[in-house]
């Protein structure tokens, strides 16, 4: 018979997201309730890489479900895309012992942990924490309701001050290359217009589509544009429709990196919590090397080999809907 897992090992790692912190504490107490011991890994594979990694308790992990962020921190590690990065990580694990680990982390991350687990003998199990939901095994990510619902407070409040004064506002939200952030804060806020990576945006017939409403005397205050369209984000769009409609009173609006902060929301947290849990609940069964995702409200498990291959697509019912009601 193998030997069970007793050691394990967690790390937060890329770009952080709120509810990595209930994860951990999902992970941490899981963990110890099954008689385990539980290493956290500061700043992502970068403290795989330089050792720095420390036992966790119990009580290590009060008090900070409520808080964004990560306490473990998190990092992009340049040595970990070497195979002697990779080994000096795998050297560290070895000297505490640990013989799983779950990586907190966006698509990225899973590449990561993708290859080292096909390297080295340490199975890893990924969830995904990111604000941009792009990734395909998931209807959710840790961080992207929270993320959402921010964009949206911030969108409620410009629409406000765009009504007062027959403004229009162009408003970037994150994502990276993924529309998921505008599409929700988008269509949550009625914007007029709402334009992603995945549907290709024409500056021709958007400009087109403003003078036409124009003529109707259709007031329109709102523009979200996601931060990865191909025509450079909202300061570019700024700058076409100031071109071709210089009488238009027109402001811009980054919302950046508060979209990224702030308490997770009850969402958050509980997916967080559920799929930290069940994180450990696979390294104990011995479902190595997948990531943890939540389809129809179930858990859902695909293998880091194929989690790589596959992006999350917009449906064709989403870019209807949006075409339906942002007109
Ligand atoms: P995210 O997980 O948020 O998508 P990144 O894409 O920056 O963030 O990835 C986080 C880290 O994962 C990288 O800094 C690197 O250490 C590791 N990583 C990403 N891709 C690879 C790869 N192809 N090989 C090895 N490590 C990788």
């Amino acid at each position: 018979m193998k030997k069970k897992i007793t050691k394990i090992g967690v790390l937060t790692s890329g770009g952080d997201s709120p509810g990595m912190n209930a994860a951990i504490r999902a992970v941490v107490r899981t963990g110890i309730y099954h008689g385990m011991e539980v290493y956290g890994i500061n700043r992502g594979y970068s403290g795989m890489v330089d050792g720095d990694i420390h036992r966790l308790e119990g009580r290590s992990v009060a008090n900070i479900i409520q808080r964004g962020g990560t306490f473990l921190k998190t990092s992009r590690c340049a040595e970990f895309f070497t195979k002697e990065g990779r080994k000096t990580a795998y050297d560290n694990l070895k000297k505490h012992g640990i013989e799983g680990l779950v990586i907190i982390g966006g698509d990225g991350s899973f590449r990561g942990a993708q290859i080292f687990s096909n390297e080295y003998d340490i199975p890893c199990i990924g969830l995904p924490g990111t604000i941009d939901k792009d990734i395909a095994g998931t209807d959710f990510t840790i961080g992207f309701d929270t993320a959402v619902n921010t964009a949206v407070e911030a969108i409620d409040k410009i629409r406000d001050t765009a009504d007062a004064h027959d403004r229009l506002f162009i408003i970037e939200v994150m994502g990276r290359d993924a529309g998921y952030i505008a599409l929700h804060s988008g269509i949550s806020t009625g914007a007029e217009h709402i334009l992603i990576p995945e549907k290709k945006t024409s500056v021709e017939d958007l400009i087109a589509s403003l003078k036409e409403k124009e003529r109707r005397k259709k007031l329109v205050n709102m523009i979200v544009v996601a931060e990865g369209e191909d025509f450079g984000g909202a300061d570019e769009l700024a700058k076409h429709i100031k071109k071709e409609m210089p009488h238009q009173e027109l402001r811009v609006c980054i919302l950046g990196h508060i979209q990224r902060g702030g308490s997770p929301s009850c969402f958050d947290r509980v997916i967080a919590s559920r799929m930290g849990y069940h994180a450990v609940e696979c390294l104990m069964e011995e479902r190595f090397n997948v990531f943890i995702g939540i389809v129809n409200n179930k858990m859902h498990y695909t293998p880091l080999d194929e989690a790589v291959k596959k992006k999350q697509r917009i449906s064709e019912e989403w870019l209807k809907i949006v075409k339906i009601l942002a007109t």
